[in-house]
């Protein structure tokens, strides 16, 4: 298992595998051939289908800019690897100079074909959540001491800065107004929701609001190409935001304990990345929003002072109630459905974590089984409900009564 350097990326919005990845792989490889002097990048799977809306066309051509670069959108030939390929072919002088197929594997992460795996080296030796609790438990350790052991007591400093950038991406989201961008002409909602505060309003709504405001504030953000934290990924980088910032604005919980937290939700998203997907279009939105709100239980049940057995709990109810959700983004814009299930995930986190506390300890189904539930389920998944826009609410809202052909 990577690091959570690898896992927590700070970057700009709307996709970790449609803009963040084409992006790195353009990088890697313009740093590898400094004397191309033209690029071509042809698109594939999800990445051809979604790429428009998921500005991956517009990613590449500022990252090689001022190279001369073309664009071409397969949408006919089949993944048979991974749903996010691309090839990048370098020339010089019209001859090629190298090409790589590369793979965008979700959060940012590519690995290069015929690469051992990625430019990224393992440093957890345990990569199940089974094994992690009971070396813990041998060593009287607690999740988030786990993580400083294995990476390193550095690693807060840089927790610290994902916490900022999570923290600024809230504030930024809620003290916006006006259009985000895109077909849909979705006017952003986060300060009207933040804002509507009702007659006799109770604690249970009065945590529905906030908690809402800021995972919708997150996403906007996002949807906008502004700056967030991958968490696991940018379509879901509003759910564990909303729920720290929630602790610590409205709760007073401290910041120290809030980094703990960041570190306990990266271990859970890490677990999910190493040993199923926590991409879309690899297994649909339970890869993506179930993983973040898991890891945003894991974050709450901890913040609640729950133990590890507990915790487990609440990362598992969090993804076993995701079961199966899939990922249907109108147009391939990170908006509908994208937004408001961040706000959705965000509440259900926190029940989740509660709900934990409530039930039996030792429950049935372990955190592994329905990570492993989770990765065999989205590969089951028809490829019209894994970010594709084929199905679902994409293919619905098209054929409905706004429906004008000439924007499809
Ligand atoms: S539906 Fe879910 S998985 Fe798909 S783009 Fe939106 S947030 Fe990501």
């Amino acid at each position: 298992m990577q690091s959570l350097y690898e896992f927590y990326k700070i970057g700009n919005g709307p996709s970790s595998s449609h803009t963040m990845g084409p992006k790195r792989a353009v990088e890697r490889f313009i740093n590898t051939y400094k004397d191309i002097d033209k690029l071509k990048v042809i698109l594939y799977g999800s990445l051809a289908l979604t790429g428009k809306g998921h500005l991956t066309d517009y990613i590449i051509k500022e990252t090689s800019y001022p190279i001369e670069t073309e664009i071409e959108f397969d949408l006919d030939k089949e993944c048979t690897v991974h749903p996010n390929t691309m090839k990048i072919i370098g020339y010089k002088n019209e001859n090629i100079v190298d090409d790589w197929t590369v793979y965008s594997v979700g959060g940012g992460t590519i690995k290069i074909d015929g690469e051992e795996d990625t430019d990224v080296p393992d440093i957890y030796e345990l990569n199940k959540f089974e094994d992690i609790k009971i070396y813990c438990e041998e060593n009287n350790l607690k999740l988030h001491e786990y993580v400083y052991n294995v990476e390193g007591y550095e690693i807060t400093t840089y927790l610290k800065e994902v916490w900022n950038a999570m923290k600024e991406a809230v504030e930024t989201g809620l003290n916006k107004t006006g259009m985000i961008p895109g077909r849909l002409r979705l006017s952003r909602t986060a300060s009207d929701i933040y804002n509507t505060v009702v007659d006799n309003e109770d604690e249970s709504l009065k945590q529905t609001r906030l908690l809402s405001s800021y995972a919708i504030a997150v996403s906007e953000e996002n949807a906008s190409g502004g700056k967030i934290v991958t968490a696991p990924t940018c379509g879901a980088s509003g759910v564990l935001p909303a729920v720290l910032y929630y602790y610590n604005h409205d709760k007073n919980v401290p910041e120290n304990v809030i980094i703990e937290a960041l570190a306990v939700a990266g271990l859970i998203g890490n677990l999910v990345k190493t040993n199923a997907s926590i991409s879309g279009a690899e297994c649909g939105c339970q890869a993506e929003i179930g993983t973040a709100c898991s890891m945003a239980a894991a974050a709450s049940a901890y913040i609640i002072g729950l133990d590890i057995e507990r915790i487990e709990n609440a990362a598992e109810v969090a993804m076993e109630h995701h079961l199966g959700l899939t990922c249907d983004p109108i147009y391939g814009y990170v908006q509908i459905p994208c937004i408001e299930r961040n706000a959705v995930a965000a509440i259900r986190a926190i029940d989740s974590s509660k709900l934990s506390m409530l039930m039996r300890k030792h429950k049935s189904i372990s955190f592994d089984v329905v990570v492993d539930t989770m990765y065999e389920t989205g590969k089951d998944l028809h490829s019209h409900y894994r970010e594709t826009a084929e199905g679902g609410l994409a293919k619905k809202y098209c054929r409905n009564k706004y429906y004008n052909k000439d924007m499809a």
